[in-house]
């Protein structure tokens, strides 16, 4: 079997860079191990940020808006988007000074976002109510989207996919990747060989490294795999289902309606890192041990302001894992001492979100030879770093996904 370009791993990032490179009048065949986002794509939160920190991300995640709420239009395929908008809401003076000064750079980097008052806050959202309406600064971000259910971007990649003949293999393991002229030529799996004519993309999500040790580059791929946990409640009366995703900053945690009930998660602050040298190849998300523990604690941050996140019975508990890197920022491109072999990942808790403007990019970078940006975000930026600082760092990086107030120690 033969394809232009191959892609490893049929998560958001995997199957966002095979469609775009489809579109782009590529052959294009996907591997998949297990099944198409069965692992952390789709278990994301699903939603959608535009205030990033910097420039690149933010251009990144507003392209990305704009492809998921016109996705019918360029990829044939129905996705349905709530166009809820989202408050961003800080309740100390630190974090008060951080998302001021976040929000004028994002709007100086054109993302929409406005100041707004308690009142603003209290009329549009139920599940979250001020207990100190003089000490809270909200911002109003009318661009922010979610998607109800993660799988059905991952459904909708699918069926965009079919229609431009991506090929995509489940249930196959990509086992080893054949060098040849000192390049990358292809994939192997236990049933198959397939060579790629132009590039391999190894989207392997928390396997990432795995994947690119098959080509003696895993060291070259700075991610730490990192948990990340949510919750839904049983259907309350108290959440209304069209009210905006509330995010409050200084206790690193979000919340959204879901399937009636309230969806919340977070951040905290001593995360579960799992060293990439004992994550086993055979190892599931689903096995991942979780702990609701985790965010009844972070619940206990907003239980005066949100209690159904702390008490509401819990219809579903679910996490996985995030890929971190040392500067926060996505990993995309070639890999170095690895021609032919190319990464998507780093996603840093918003992989899903970002997929279908990384897929884009990366797409035109392999077939067009135009980075359009993406050099920033090359994995070649890092030098060499021990497992222990790059966990380190991931792990940091997790823990002020919110408000990357300071440096990490040392990148
Ligand atoms: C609980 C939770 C909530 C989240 N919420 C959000 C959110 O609200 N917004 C957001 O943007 N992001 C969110 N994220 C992060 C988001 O889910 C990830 O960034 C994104 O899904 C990563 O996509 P991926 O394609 O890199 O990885 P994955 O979806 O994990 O896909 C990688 C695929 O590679 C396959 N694979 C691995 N090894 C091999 C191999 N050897 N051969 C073949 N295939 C292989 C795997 O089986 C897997 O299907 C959340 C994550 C979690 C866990």
């Amino acid at each position: 079997m033969r394809a232009d370009i191959v892609v490893i791993g049929a998560g958001a990032l995997g199957l966002s860079t095979a469609l775009h490179c489809a579109l782009a009048g590529r052959s294009v065949a996907v591997v998949e191990r297990d099944t198409a986002g069965s692992q952390a794509s789709g278990r994301a939160a699903g939603l959608f940020k535009s205030v990033q920190a910097d420039e690149l991300r933010t251009r990144l995640a507003r392209r990305s808006i704009a492809k998921a709420v016109s996705f019918g239009d360029w990829a044939g395929a129905e996705l349905e988007v709530a166009r809820s908008g989202s408050f961003l809401v800080a309740r100390t003076q630190k974090h008060r000074d951080f998302v001021l000064a976040e929000a004028a750079h994002s709007r100086a980097w054109g993302a929409d976002v406005r100041q707004a008052t308690a009142a603003d806050l209290a009329e549009r959202v139920s599940c979250y109510r001020s207990s100190r309406p003089d000490q809270e600064l909200a911002v109003w971000c009318p661009e922010d989207i979610y998607i109800e259910e993660p799988m059905s971007l991952v459904r909708a990649y699918l069926t965009a996919c079919q229609r431009c003949g991506v090929e995509v293999l489940e249930s196959e393991p990509v086992v080893s990747l054949p060098f040849s002229g000192g390049r990358v030529t292809g994939v192997e799996t236990p049933a198959r060989s397939i060579g790629a004519a132009v590039a391999v993309v190894d989207a392997a999500g928390a396997w990432v490294r795995q994947v690119a040790g098959l080509a003696g580059a895993a060291g070259r791929v700075a991610v730490a795999p990192v948990r990340h946990q949510l919750l839904i409640t049983e259907p309350s009366a108290e959440v209304d289902p069209a009210e905006p995703i509330t995010r409050v900053v200084d206790a690193a945690v979000y919340l959204r309606p879901a399937r009636g009930g309230l969806m919340f998660g977070g951040f905290e602050a001593t995360p579960l890192p799992v060293d990439p040298r004992e994550l086993q190849p055979s190892l599931r998300t689903g096995d991942l041990p979780l702990d609701l523990g985790v965010l009844r604690d972070l619940a206990g941050q907003v239980a005066e302001e949100a209690p159904l996140a702390g008490s509401g019975r819990v219809a579903e508990h679910r996490g996985g894992l995030f890929t971190m890197s040392p500067d926060g920022r996505f990993v995309v491109g070639p890999v170095p001492d690895a021609p032919g072999l190319w990464v998507a990942t780093g996603c840093n808790g918003s992989g899903f979100s970002s997929s279908p403007a990384i897929g884009e990019a990366l797409a035109a970078w392999i077939t067009g030879g135009d980075p359009a940006g993406l050099t920033e975000l090359s994995p070649g930026r890092f030098p060499a770093m021990t497992e222990e600082l790059l966990i380190k760092n991931g792990a940091w990086q997790y823990a002020h996904y919110y408000d990357p107030v300071a440096e990490p120690d040392q990148i």
